[in-house]
């Protein structure tokens, strides 16, 4: 029954968390643990129904094990989706539940933040249970600097790729969401020199942008047409269907988004309107690569931390000189080269 899941991929462990009182509704999906526990953020998101929750859960922990496993990480790859609206629903009191489910999965599963889990929610666990990284204390802190930085220095191997030179002067690149990682991103590309067009749903940051980076502002799917060479998304994921595919005009998509071809047949969607993709996992490692660095035996080591993200535009060339030769796609690639890292573990 499980393999019927949208989603299911040999999870190794669902965990489903139910505290009505409290308000928690929580999934934590363990993908493997083959090469070290299992990590990934919690996204508190108010997913319509609870199979949409399970889904995602199921996709993203994929999605980090397969992330970890190209980073060179000893790690696994889990997530957790608390189905809640993080602006009304999150509440001290279902954070304690959540942080009593984590106590139950130690040594499966470690989580970090994501959408709808700040900083602080992740220190107001950390004080509750070891099972969270990415923390300020005594953590790593915020892994979005290292997630922006990751997907620009990948962003640029993608314009090498496509044109021969990552010169970013004048070249169009649009960002959907300016949120921690889409804001970092932004800044790195208007100092470099590129023109910026944005889409946020919340217009304070769009209007930031305009003021800040001289950005040209959006509405809602625009984004997705803009006449530019780079597509940046860096909101929610499945913005890469049928539907928005025919409309792009970028020939090149490298966002930190994850999970971001709404189905695989997509990837194959953007490789016959030859349009270059960075698979989202390979590009956004930035952040698992520094919270990596505070777990297990070793001492965190920005130096560490830095070689690791500056691997991130080496290894999406060989993808793509990969995908090239075989006639594949970008992030099939990617998947067999995630899997054979895991698989050759396993033996
Ligand atoms: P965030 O919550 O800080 O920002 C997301 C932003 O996107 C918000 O400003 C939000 O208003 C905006 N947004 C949401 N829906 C939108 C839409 N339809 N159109 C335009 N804007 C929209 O999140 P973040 O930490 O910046 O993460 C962004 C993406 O990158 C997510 O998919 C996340 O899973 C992924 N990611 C983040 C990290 C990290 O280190 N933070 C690491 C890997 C992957």
């Amino acid at each position: 029954e499980a393999a019927a899941l949208p989603g299911f991929d040999g999870h190794e462990q669902v965990w489903l968390g139910r505290d009505t009182e409290r308000g928690l509704e929580a999934i934590v999906a363990v993908h493997t643990t083959v090469l070290g526990p299992a990590l990934g953020g919690t996204r508190i998101w108010p997913h319509v129904t609870f199979a949409a929750g399970v889904t995602d859960a199921l996709r993203l922990s994929r999605g980090m094990s397969f992330k970890s496993a190209i980073a060179g990480l000893a790690l696994g790859g889990g997530k957790a989706v608390i189905i809640a609206d993080p602006r009304r629903d999150k509440t001290p009191a279902m954070l304690e539940a959540y942080a009593e489910m984590l106590n139950a999965l130690v040594g499966q599963y470690i989580t970090a933040e994501d959408v709808g889990m700040t900083l602080a929610d992740a220190d107001f666990l950390a004080e509750r249970t070891p099972n969270v990284s990415g923390t300020t204390r005594g953590g790593s802190g915020n892994p979005s600097p290292f997630t922006a930085l990751g997907t620009f220095l990948g962003l640029k191997a993608a314009l090498r790729h496509r044109t021969g030179s990552d010169d970013l002067k004048g070249i169009r690149v649009a960002i959907q969401g300016l949120g921690s990682v889409g804001w970092g991103l932004a800044k790195r590309l208007h100092a470099e020199g590129a023109n910026l067009i944005v889409s946020d749903l919340d217009p304070a940051r769009t209007q930031r942008a305009s003021v800040e980076l001289g950005a040209t502002v959006v509405e809602g799917q625009e984004i997705i047409a803009a006449d530019v060479e780079v597509f940046a998304p860096c909101a929610l994921g499945g913005v890469l269907s049928a539907a928005t595919i025919p409309l792009l005009q970028a020939k090149i998509v490298a966002g930190a988004a994850n999970n971001q071809l709404a189905t695989v047949t997509d990837g194959e969607r953007l490789r016959e309107r030859d349009i270059l993709y960075a698979p989202d996992y390979v590009i956004n490692a930035g952040g698992v690569i520094n919270v990596a660095a505070e777990i297990g035996s070793g001492r965190y080591s920005l130096d560490d931390v830095m070689a690791r993200v500056s691997q991130i535009p080496s290894t999406l060339t060989r993808i793509f000189e990969r995908a090239a030769q075989e006639g594949r796609t970008t992030d099939d690639v990617a998947e067999t080269m995630a899997r054979e890292i895991i698989e050759a573990a396993r033996r």
